[in-house]
């Protein structure tokens, strides 16, 4: 049988280039609180993301939680989200003693449907938390439009969507912040890591000091933090990723290519279409299979995959609202849209070095499901 192929493969330097970046810590014995490599990554990502602050986390995770508990809401209060997103989004969520708040997402794109916030808004609301999910940027302008009327904040989980530009702006300028996850499955990773990025200068030392106990001098410590800070050879894995971005993203965007060409124009097959204004940075392959059109269903394409050695994701199935650990606190028919894709959608492997034969191959095996063949 042919070689495995996986859903995704982490991007990693050649070996001699990272070992040449991590080489100076032998002589520093500096490998983690801030040292040198951090300080350079969290330099180089504040110029390539075009915002004026990033800080740097361990995984996206803890960015997230993070910076909803800087921003200091009530307990209790209400977060306005989508169930279309990985369990992250919405523990971030609840881990912070917040009530999340599940609002419908669009057909198209899968991000946040704008048109169905505003009747969520009650006066337990303090912000909305939408997900530029597989990279897709939310309608930020309607978004903030909302969010300004009635005086709430926007944080973005935007861990699919580093490199990505919206009419021409950063897609870590949205919003109060966003958080990056630098995920080793992720388009740039760090092994694991994340970030806050945002534009307010405050928030700066509040989550410097988050991520490290609370510590705000030697002998000081202001509240009681965690800890979340990212080391020394996480960064030096992101200041080597981050030269190879641009030609990553280049080959992630000729395997996307391959894949139009072999799948779109099949019955019952639904590729997310290129968004308008958008540079995009091919995070993810999602297909929606509808089976009466297709002939077979999302889970028979997946098996046959499998079969065939090939790894897809039901990505992303379950919702979010509909996991063991909520006990059906949520109504997920609230949500008809998002749970329809999430029956229906497989996302395909996709990593830069995929090659164009292995494209077709997995595209052959897709196209035999076609009526159940
Ligand atoms: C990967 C991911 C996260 C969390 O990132 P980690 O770095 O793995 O903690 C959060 N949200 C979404 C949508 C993700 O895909």
């Amino acid at each position: 049988m042919a070689d495995k192929i996986l859903v995704t493969r982490s991007s990693m330097p050649d070996y001699e280039e990272y070992c040449e970046e991590i080489k100076g810590l032998w002589d520093s014995h500096w490998l983690t609180n801030m040292g040198a490599k951090h300080q350079e990554l969290q330099t180089e990502l504040e110029k390539f993301l075009e915002v004026p602050h990033v800080v740097l986390y361990t995984n996206g995770h803890l960015a997230l939680e993070n910076v909803l508990a800087a921003m200091n809401f009530p307990k209790n209060g209400e977060v306005i989200t989508t169930p279309f997103t990985f369990a992250s989004t919405t523990h971030a969520i609840v881990r912070n003693g917040l009530v999340p708040v599940f609002c419908d997402i669009d057909p198209v794109d899968y991000t946040i449907d704008v048109t169905k916030i505003e009747a969520l808004i009650t006066d337990k609301t303090c912000a909305i938390v939408p997900v530029h999910v597989y990279g897709n940027i939310c309608r930020v302008e309607e978004i903030q439009r909302i969010a300004d009327k009635y005086g709430l904040k926007v944080i973005y989980d935007a861990a699919h969507a580093f490199g990505v530009r919206y009419k021409g702006v950063s897609s870590a300028c949205f919003g109060d912040a966003s958080m990056f996850s630098f995920h080793a499955t992720k388009v740039f990773n760090t092994i694991e890591g994340g970030a806050v990025c945002f534009k307010k200068d405050y928030l700066v030392q509040l989550l410097n000091d988050m991520k490290n106990f609370g510590i705000h001098g030697p002998e000081r410590v202001e509240f009681v933090g965690g800890n979340a800070k990212m080391n020394e050879f996480q960064a030096a894995m992101g200041i080597c990723n981050l030269r190879h971005l641009d030609r990553e993203i280049g080959k992630r965007k000729a395997v996307m290519e391959r894949y139009r060409e072999r799948l779109s124009g099949t019955e019952g097959i639904t590729l997310c279409p290129l968004q308008a204004d958008v540079e995009p940075n091919y995070a993810y392959c999602p297909v929606v299979f509808e089976p009466t059109l297709f002939g077979s269903t999302r889970n028979e394409v997946f098996a046959a995959l499998a079969e065939n050695g090939i790894g897809a994701r039901k990505y992303f199935y379950p919702l979010t609202n509909t996991f063991d650990c909520f006990h059906g606190a949520y109504d997920i028919n609230n949500t008809p849209v998002a749970l329809h894709i999430s029956k229906r959608v497989l996302t395909l492997p996709l990593y830069a070095d995929l090659s164009l034969e292995d494209v077709d191959r997995i595209c052959d095996v897709i196209l035999r499901c076609k009526n159940g063949k």
